[in-house]
């Protein structure tokens, strides 16, 4: 079934289907390109010929192809086989998916007005058409009956599963309601998909407004001449000349203020980026979130959960809410318990410094720097000119994935591209065969939604016989024309977390599209992005991207070590400020239904109040009217899904030590095991068959240097 149209957050959206059958043409629509498969090399979206209002006539026109096709598979009067029924599914609705995987990826990466638009009047009838589907019970009962039987000798067990899947996902859209109880469901999707278009439309708007403007560049002491630049450049653009503008980055803590010097413009700043949304105006999501949170707790009423976080959970490797505050709460006292003691370095440092002022929010990432330099003596701007972007794309992530897996890479420079910035690859099988189309859309612009993200236009399937179209895209600071992209630490660590998930995507090697890929658990499906940002320090990859971009020299041993001594630095904070919002998410998601608080700030404090998570000085990652990924990007009840993977991911890593690090072998068994599965097997077991034994938390403690004797973490 086509994917719902979500902003994107970090990982990849739900599954959609493709079709090889081509449409015909109505003649009045004769023109429009998503009519036709793209004839170019993938099926790559023909961005030469899209124009803005070709989505809407296609996205219409998809529809209703779509209901007219799953009407035709309902009204069969033979015998429901897997063929004439999960198999005719899994083709049907080709248009719609081809027009909304590539809408998806413009309005995350590239959106407009138009769009915008386009987008707010057409998610309501995609959750309508998505309603007519699991809704109907005629088709139910043809997916019941091949699911009744599904055990039968001549079924193989990929097939077990998607028979599995759907018959899930229709019980779980309310198939087996009352008639009562389906028409309150549609209309509770019908308000749900509303309310997210606007809470993403609000967000954007909250964001670009709440960018930090200076009049003289004396108020930006601290960044960078090249920084100071890209904020005028940014002001240009904005029709303020002879003013000074830096953009919101999505989370609370913005970079800059590891480098203002100014703490008034520090604090300003901080408090651009937490009201962002919470300005009474016309951009401010209290009310839209309050909203959402209580129809999602009905919903997941009527479906016969006792909250919206038991409906979410039930499908995931962590199965309850129980199970993954567990594992959060576990975490909180030697997170909460490191926090507090880098705060305590960082206010010795301010009293030395006669600062005469308590630690603020505002302050740590300043200060937190300073003691990162004093105690490793590491210098973000020492490491970054040995950071070039495409050095580190194509001899750090390309040349590991080349060392683990055998691919090749190779620029193409004729696939059309929805804006000059994106860059495309074709990927290279270890045999020399082609294996995937690949997509880089790197640079920060304002009508790009925050983060980073990977996404599918095209996903792999054999039923289809079409390879994988994968685009990863991010947030990195562009550099003024002629100058060099240099990255932090982090911007690199980010780059190869992206590219896991088009790893994930890339392998896929299964029959049906709704198996493909990354369609897996929400909490499995960080895991092999997390797991490829540990290559970005293995020491031959390190040393293959790590270069200074002018000389070529390689990055001086001295500053390496203190690139690793440095990754436990500042982990209490990293770790609490994430904990905050998982748990966060959690309050607002086992609200039982018709509980909604009035008041979204102070049920936030009293949230992170009772879980142990309220450290003034470290506020949550997200603060709840900002906090895209549980309110518009599929993450709802799902943040935990992070630090779920992570237990997955250094686990995972551990065994990579334990067998000789980086090699064709090692990589080959977990592309085999793991990469090229997609949700044919049940998470925790292919876990289990790659790890042999179930994941448990020592690699994580040990990863972020939390490990301690007083830990009460089991
Ligand atoms: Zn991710």
């Amino acid at each position: 079934m086509p994917a719902a149209i979500l902003a994107a957050a970090c990982a990849p959206q739900p599954a959609a289907t493709t079709n090889p059958t081509p449409v015909t043409l109505p003649a009045r629509i004769g023109s429009n390109p998503f009519f036709v498969e793209s004839s170019l090399p993938y099926h790559a979206p023909r961005f030469d010929l899209i124009r803005n209002e070709d989505y809407q006539v296609a996205l219409e026109e998809g529809m209703k192809q779509q209901l007219a096709e799953i009407d035709s598979i309902a009204r069969q009067t033979t015998q429901p086989t897997f063929e004439n029924t999960i198999v005719a599914m899994e083709k049907a609705g080709a248009l719609l998916t081809r027009v909304s995987k590539t809408f998806t990826g413009v309005v995350g990466a590239n959106t407009n007005d138009t769009l915008q638009k386009i987008q707010d009047a057409e998610a309501p009838k995609l959750a309508a058409t998505n309603d007519a589907i699991y809704l109907n019970d005629q088709l139910y009962q043809r997916v019941k009956s091949v699911y009744d039987r599904r055990n039968a000798s001549n079924i193989s067990p990929e097939q077990v599963a998607l028979i599995e899947r759907y018959n899930r996902d229709f019980v779980r859209g309310g198939a087996q309601l009352s008639e009562a109880d389906k028409t309150r469901i549609k209309s509770i999707n019908q308000e749900l998909s509303k309310l997210s278009t606007d809470f993403t439309n609000k967000l954007l708007a909250g964001t670009k407004a709440g960018a930090l403007v200076v009049d003289n560049p004396s108020q930006l002491a601290g960044l960078t001449n090249d920084e100071i630049q890209t904020a005028a450049d940014a002001a240009k653009q904005r029709g303020l000349n002879g003013k000074w503008v830096v953009p919101l980055r999505n989370t609370t803590q913005q970079p800059s203020q590891a480098e203002l010097t100014n703490r008034a413009v520090r604090q300003k700043l901080f408090e651009l980026s937490t009201l962002r949304t919470e300005r009474s105006d016309s951009n401010d999501t209290r009310g839209t979130i309050r909203r959402m949170a209580e129809l999602r707790a009905e919903k997941a009423k009527l479906l016969g959960y006792p909250t919206w976080a038991d409906y979410a959970l039930a499908t995931q490797g962590a199965k309850t809410p129980g199970n993954a505050i567990k594992l959060l709460t576990d975490l909180v006292p030697p997170a909460t318990a490191r926090a507090r003691s880098e705060a305590a370095d960082m206010q010795k440092l301010i009293d030395q410094q006669g600062g005469g002022f308590k630690l603020q929010p505002w302050d740590w990432q300043y200060y937190s720097e300073q003691v990162r330099k004093a105690k490793y003596d590491l210098d973000e701007s020492q490491i970054m000119p040995y950071f070039e972007l495409n050095n580190v794309l194509q001899n750090g992530v390309f040349f590991a994935a080349n060392k683990l897996y055998g691919l090749t890479f190779k620029e193409r420079h004729d696939i059309p591209v929805y804006n000059p910035d994106v860059r495309t690859f074709e990927v290279f099988d270890a045999n020399g065969q082609p294996l995937a189309l690949f997509y880089a859309d790197y640079f920060k612009r304002d009508n790009k939604q925050g983060g980073a993200w990977m996404d599918q236009f095209v996903d792999q399937s054999a039923l289809t016989g079409w390879k994988p179209v994968v685009y990863n895209v991010a947030n990195f600071t562009k550099p003024a024309p002629g100058q060099p992209a240099l990255l932090t630490y982090d911007d690199v660590t980010t780059m190869f977390h992206e590219f896991g998930h088009a790893l994930h995507g890339m392998f896929s090697n299964v029959q049906y599209p709704t198996l493909s890929g990354t369609n897996v658990p929400r909490d499995f499906v960080e895991f092999p992005s997390q797991f490829n940002e540990h290559w970005a320090l293995d020491p031959t990859v390190f040393a293959n991207y790590a270069k200074h971009y002018q000389t070529g020299a390689p990055m001086p041993a001295a500053l390496v070590a203190k690139i690793k001594n440095s990754q436990t630095f500042n982990q209490g904070f990293a770790m609490t400020e994430i904990l905050a919002a998982s748990l966060l998410d959690f309050a607002w998601h086992t609200l039982p239904a018709g509980s909604a608080p009035q008041d979204v700030d102070a049920f936030e404090a009293a949230a992170l109040k009772r879980f142990n998570v309220d450290v003034p000085e470290v506020p949550p990652r997200y603060h709840s009217t900002y906090f895209s990924h549980i309110w518009d990007g599929g993450y709802s009840a799902g943040y935990y899904a992070y630090t779920w993977s992570e237990v997955l991911d250094d686990d995972a890593f551990a065994w990579f030590r334990e067998h000789g690090g980086l090699t064709r072998a090692n990589g080959d068994r977990f592309r085999s095991m793991i990469l090229s599965r997609g949700g044919t097997v049940d998470a925790a077991t292919l876990y289990r068959s790659f790890r042999g034994r179930d994941p448990n938390v020592e690699a994580l403690l040990e990863q972020r240097g939390l490990k301690s004797s007083d830990s009460i973490v089991k």
